[in-house]
C-alpha cells in the first residue's frame, strides 16, 4: 500500500509518498507560493531519478496537487507508474476541536465538522480543507484520512484543559486548552517506550517538541494529561517568534499606550516576540548560539529564558504525573542543538539526570543521552509526523 501524506498551508503544500510495506519514503516535496506565482521542489528518493526544482504556475491548490501527481507519475521524475498506485491520502489537519479525539476517514459529515472547527484555527484549518478539496478534485474517490494536531491531547482531564474563566465560555464557545503538535508527541512517546523496551502503559514521559514552535506534553501511560500550548499555539514556552505565556494585562496596556488594533497586537505576539523579540537577533537558535558565543547579552538572555521555561514546564509535569521515567527532546532545536539539551538537563539535577556527553553529540538518530545509571532516562528522538499520518491512514483505510 502506498500512501500520499499532504500538509497543506495557505500558500504551500508539503507532501510525502510512503510505501507502507517497508515504511520507505519514496518521494517528498514542497509546493510554494500557491496563488502568487508558484514553485515546486520534488525529490524522488527511489529509482535514482533527478530532483525537480522549478518555478511553475500554481494559481490554486488544485494545480499544486495536479503538479505533484504529475511529478510522482512522470517517466522522468516519477516513482510510481500511475495515480492508481496511490491507495490513500492522509491529510494533516491542525484543529479537530473536541469532535476528533483520533484520526478519521474523510466523508461529507467530517468535512462539515472540519468547517465547524475553523473558528478555532482560522489561518490553518481553511488551508487544510482547501488541500482536501483539491485532492478530491484531482484524485477522485481515493480514500482520504484526516489526522489532527489536537487529537492526541483530547485525553487531558478537565483540571488540565479548563481555563478559570466563566464556565459558559467553555460550554457555549469551546474555549479551553486544546494543545498542538499532538502527532509529534504521540510519535516520540511511543518510540520512547519502544526504545526503553517497556509497555507505554507503564511509563510517565515528558515530551519536549522544540522547533520554531515549541510545546511540551505530559504523557502518563500513553495518554496525554497536560500540554503547554492552549486554545491557540501562542502560549506556553517562549518560541522562535511567539511570546508564550503572557499576562493578559500586558495586552491591554500596550494596546492602550500605542493604539494597536487587536490584529497588530497579535501580530507582535505571534511574529515579533519569543527569542527573536528578546534577542533582537533572530528566531533561529543557530544564530542565537553564535551571537551569544560572541558576547551578545540579549541573545544569551533569550536562550536562558528558553532553557528555563522548558525546565519549569517539564518540572510542573513531574508534579502533575507524580514522577517521570523519561524525557524526550525532538524537532529542529531538540534534535540538533546539543547545547540546548545540555543546558536544559542542568535543571534536572533534582531528578538525578546525568547527561552522557558523547551520546549527546550524536545527530540524526534515536539516542539515549542520559548515562545508564541515570534514574530518569533522556532521549533524542527525531520526530516523524508524516509516518504517523501514513500509519493512521493505512489502519483506517485498511
Ligand atoms: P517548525 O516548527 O517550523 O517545524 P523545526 O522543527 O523544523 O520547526 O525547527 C526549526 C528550528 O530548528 C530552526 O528555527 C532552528 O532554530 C532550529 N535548528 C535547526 N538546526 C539547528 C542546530 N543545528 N542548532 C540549533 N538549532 C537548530
Amino acid at each position: 500500500m502506498k500512501i500520499l501524506v499532504i500538509n497543506a498551508g495557505s500558500s504551500s503544500l508539503k507532501y510525502q509518498l510512503i510505501d507502507m510495506e517497508t515504511e520507505q519514503l519514496m518521494a517528498k516535496g514542497l509546493c510554494e507560493r500557491i496563488g502568487i506565482d508558484g514553485h515546486l521542489k520534488h525529490s524522488p528518493l527511489v529509482g535514482g531519478k533527478p530532483v525537480f526544482d522549478e518555478d511553475i504556475s500554481l494559481p490554486t491548490h488544485s494545480e499544486a496537487i495536479a503538479a505533484v501527481i504529475d511529478k510522482l507519475t512522470s517517466p522522468e521524475y516519477g516513482v510510481v507508474a500511475s495515480m492508481k498506485e496511490i491507495d490513500a491520502v492522509g491529510h494533516r489537519v491542525v484543529h479537530g476541536g473536541e469532535k476528533f479525539a483520533s484520526s478519521v476517514l474523510i466523508n461529507d459529515e467530517v468535512m462539515a465538522a472540519l468547517e465547524d472547527c475553523t473558528p478555532f484555527a482560522p489561518l490553518h484549518n481553511p488551508a487544510n480543507i482547501t488541500g482536501i478539496n483539491a485532492c478530491k478534485a484531482v484524485m477522485g474517490d481515493v480514500p482520504m484520512v484526516a489526522v489532527f494536531d489536537t487529537a492526541f491531547h483530547q485525553t487531558m482531564p478537565g483540571k488540565a484543559f479548563m481555563y478559570a474563566i466563566p464556565y459558559e465560555y467553555y460550554k457555549n464557545d469551546g474555549i479551553r486548552r486544546y494543545g498542538f503538535h499532538g502527532t509529534s508527541h504521540r510519535y516520540v512517546s511511543s518510540r520512547c517506550a519502544e526504545l526503553m523496551g517497556k509497555p507505554i502503559e507503564e511509563l510517565k514521559i515528558i515530551s519536549c517538541h522544540m522547533g520554531n514552535g515549541s510545546s511540551i506534553a505530559a504523557i502518563n501511560g500513553g495518554k496525554c494529561v497536560d500540554t503547554s500550548m492552549g486554545f491557540t499555539p501562542l502560549v506556553g514556552l517562549p518560541m522562535g517568534t511567539r511570546c508564550g505565556d503572557l499576562d493578559n494585562g500586558v495586552v491591554q496596556f500596550l494596546m492602550n499606550k500605542y493604539g494597536y488594533s487587536i490584529d497588530e497586537m497579535l501580530n507582535i505576539l505571534n511574529k515579533k516576540s519569543g527569542v527573536l523579540g528578546v534577542s533582537g537577533v533572530s528566531s533561529d537558535f543557530r544564530d542565537l548560539d553564535k551571537a551569544a558565543a560572541e558576547g551578545n547579552e540579549r541573545a544569551a538572555l533569550a536562550l536562558d529564558m528558553f532553557h528555563y521555561w522548558v525546565a519549569k514546564v517539564a518540572g510542573s509535569y513531574v508534579a502533575a504525573m507524580n514522577g517521570v521515567d523519561a524525557i524526550v527532546f525532538t524537532a529542529g532545536v531538540g534534535e540538533n542543538s546539543k547545547e540546548t539539551r545540555a543546558a536544559i538537563c542542568q535543571y534536572f539535577g533534582y531528578l538525578g539526570v546525568k547527561v552522557d556527553e558523547a551520546a549527546n553529540s550524536k545527530r540524526g538518530e534515536d539516542v539515549m543521552i542520559s548515562t545508564p545509571d541515570s534514574p530518569v532516562k533522556v532521549f533524542v528522538i527525531p520526530t516523524n509526523e508524516e509516518l504517523v499520518i501514513a500509519r493512521d491512514t493505512r489502519d483506517i483505510v485498511g
